[in-house]
């Protein structure tokens, strides 16, 4: 029996800010890994490489498009609730502040004119179901599954790296995005609750969204495969990096000209 997957990795997006020299845009992958988490890293124009992390004491904002996410109203709000109570979990266990901000038309996608983040203007992390066969509703960010179709989700951030004078290159995540493929909403139970559920899938890709990679530890969230007998909440190795994702690291304060606050 085929099982669902998640997205293939997390999509790393680095753009350089106007201040000091622009380094072209830059993508790297995962260090800082132990067996059980694996953060996300990236390179700065001096050769540094640093966890890409999100300003820990900020209050960060989503949105929700849960148009897609059932066929009811009382379906759609069953989704909302349960995004929330997944950024509720990625809080509890990194202290980091996320406030639902409301509802949203906008299915993060880049365009050949602009990128999913330089028009992501209403919260620093917008959640939306997307349908890759309705015009409108299709996200460049879902990629294909190696079993054909597309991945059930996809999450990923947006950092951003400046220089002001003679201060050393500094680079902090701005903005985030999950998006789930609505064509697979019926292999994903509701709610949360061990085996394959829409909660888990929704922890799985807000942690790319915070900056986790994947790891190859069955018992992990951040396991690429939700599995009939995968993890209900954050396990030893998620909670681990998220703990040094968040709040237990200190805060990275970040110039308006390189991420506007949207809180
Ligand atoms: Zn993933």
């Amino acid at each position: 029996m085929l099982k669902p997957t998640k997205a293939t990795s997390a999509l790393l997006v680095a753009v350089a800010a106007a201040v000091g020299f622009a380094a072209g845009p830059a993508t790297s992958s995962a260090s800082a890994t132990s067996s059980q988490y694996s953060l996300a890293t990236q390179t700065l124009p001096d050769g540094n490489k640093v966890i890409a992390r999100w300003n820990p004491c900020q209050t960060i904002t989503y949105r929700v498009n849960a148009g897609l996410a059932g066929n009811t109203a009382a379906r759609r709000l069953a989704a909302v609730n349960d995004v929330k109570r997944a950024f509720a979990r990625a809080s509890a266990v990194s202290g980091m502040k996320f406030r639902y901000a409301g509802g949203t038309s906008q299915v993060p996608t880049n365009t050949s004119s602009s990128t999913w983040y330089g028009r992501q203007t209403s919260a620093e992390i917008v959640v939306a179901w997307a349908s890759q066969t309705t015009s409108g509703k299709k996200s460049t960010l879902l990629g294909r599954s190696s079993r054909g179709g597309y991945v059930a989700g996809t999450g990923g951030y947006a950092f951003k790296y400046w220089k002001a004078g003679s201060a050393p290159w500094t680079g902090v995540s701005g903005r985030g995005f999950v998006v789930l493929n609505a064509a697979q909403n019926s292999k994903f139970r509701p709610g949360f609750g061990s085996g394959s559920t829409r909660g888990e899938l929704l922890m799985h890709e807000i942690g790319h969204a915070v900056g986790l990679n994947h790891v190859s530890s069955t018992s992990q969230v951040m396991y690429p495969t939700i599995l009939s007998r995968s993890v209900a909440a954050y396990s030893t190795g998620d909670r681990l990096g998220l703990q040094r994702l968040g709040a237990a690291n200190s805060c990275i304060v970040t110039p308006g000209f390189v991420w506007n606050d949207l809180s």
